[in-house]
């Protein structure tokens, strides 16, 4: 049984053709710059084609492109577009209305319609993809598997913001969170490791260009650190992460700025990037500080530290703690950074191996023996959790 997973950005398509067999990927590649000298990338098992100029003038004409390549007769990994059971698209906002993966149907896309002012540059590409492969593959299901979803099971007191109630009212601005495939497929493979699959405390930290820390308790999203767009909680690759609100208008005033304009600070001259005045890429501030960057020492040291105070406060929230997971480009594998976070851990009862924690980019228990709290590294696979969402909610099937 194949599926095909879509995530469409305003200027790009990623894919992934799944056998659902042994949820292996058949295929995948991905279309940039669509609109103007639009380059492809597309690789099977026994094929593998580096990046060339295709002619694509909009996300219809890439879905397009892509199922050619797919079905190619003779490079491709099916006959034809019938053998995809399902497409499953990941969408990035879906409000306070869905809180799971859905079907599309005309209602859920007037709901992602609705969201577009929540998710002005994501939505919007989202909802373009899935017309087009709804035009091109009108018999063939599409579910929608949705950022924002798995944190819809917070309570109030986790998602209100102490401002005057009307703004909750008038305008949903709420604390939505983010990354929500990614926490909840690590928390299942977590809890799965621990023996604990119904009932468990876990803290999952997605740390890569963009960043969060949710607390899951037994399977559900309790907090999570993203809020109502995508700047808050950790300092992530350009984005500021947590800030005193004080600041936004004060900066504003002093700097005789526009709403576009401290923006642009916030979300892409922030983070790691404005911290180190180096990069945003963990490994140019690493390389950086290794050659005596003071900056870039201290932009590290920062990132750690408010992982370290999430972990801490989650821990609270949920009254304990069985298992801190660390996924994503830096948590999978930044060794320097996992050892900082976990340092002052031992009041929680987590204790790291420093050995084990030498391993990049692969499952691990990276804790000690004596270690109440088990620390795992797990790849996240958002893509392997779309498809698997995709197939229960558009075959019915588990
Ligand atoms: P992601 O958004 O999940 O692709 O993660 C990107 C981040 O992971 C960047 O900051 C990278 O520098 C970081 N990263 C990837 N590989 C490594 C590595 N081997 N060591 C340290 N950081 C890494």
């Amino acid at each position: 049984m194949k599926i095909l997973v879509v995530n469409c950005g305003s200027s790009s398509l990623k894919y992934q053709l799944f056998d659902m067999k042994d949820e292996k990927v058949v295929a995948k590649g991905q279309i940039e710059r669509i609109g103007d000298d639009s380059l492809m990338k597309h690789e099977t098992d026994s094929y593998q084609q580096a990046k060339v100029s295709v002619n694509v003038s909009d996300h219809m004409e890439a879905i397009q492109t892509v199922m050619d390549e797919l079905t190619d007769p003779k490079r491709g990994v099916i006959s034809s577009a019938a053998e995809i059971r399902a497409v499953g698209h990941r969408v990035v906002h879906g409000g306070e209305k869905v809180a799971g993966s859905v079907s599309i149907t005309d209602e859920v896309l007037a709901i992602l319609e609705e969201c577009i002012e929540l998710a002005p540059l994501h939505n919007p590409a989202n909802i373009t993809g899935i017309k087009a492969c709804q035009k091109l593959m009108p018999d063939t299901p599409q579910v929608g598997v949705f950022d924002t979803a798995f944190h819809q099971t917070m309570h109030k007191k986790a998602y209100l913001y102490a401002i005057p109630y009307e703004y909750y009212e008038k305008y949903h601005v709420r604390r939505y969170g983010f990354h929500g495939t990614s926490h909840k497929f690590v928390a299942q493979r977590a809890a799965r490791l621990l023996k604990k699959e119904d009932k468990h405390k876990i803290i999952t930290c997605h740390l890569g260009n963009g960043s969060s820390v949710t607390a899951v308790r037994d399977g559900n999203s309790v907090d999570t650190s993203l809020g109502f767009g995508t700047l808050a909680g950790l300092p992530m690759g350009t984005r500021c992460g947590d800030l005193d609100p004080a600041v936004i208008p004060y900066l504003m005033d002093k700097e005789d700025l526009t709403i576009d304009q401290i923006s642009n600070i916030l979300y892409k001259k922030s983070g790691l990037l404005g911290l180190s005045g180096v990069s945003n890429d963990l490994r140019d501030i690493q390389a950086e500080k290794k050659a005596g960057n003071k900056r870039a020492e201290v932009a590290i040291e920062v990132f750690a530290y408010a992982v370290q105070k999430y972990i801490g406060t989650y821990a609270a929230a949920m009254g304990g703690v069985d298992a801190v997971v660390f996924t994503a480009g830096i948590g999978e594998n930044a060794v320097e950074v996992r050892k900082m976070i976990c340092k002052d851990l031992g009041f929680l009862g987590a204790f790291l191996d420093e050995e084990k924690n030498q391993l990049q980019g692969e499952e691990a228990d990276i804790s000690l023996e004596k270690s109440k709290v088990k620390l795992f590294v797990i790849p996240t696979n958002e893509e392997l959790m779309i498809a698997r969402e995709t197939k229960e909610i558009g075959l019915g099937t588990q």
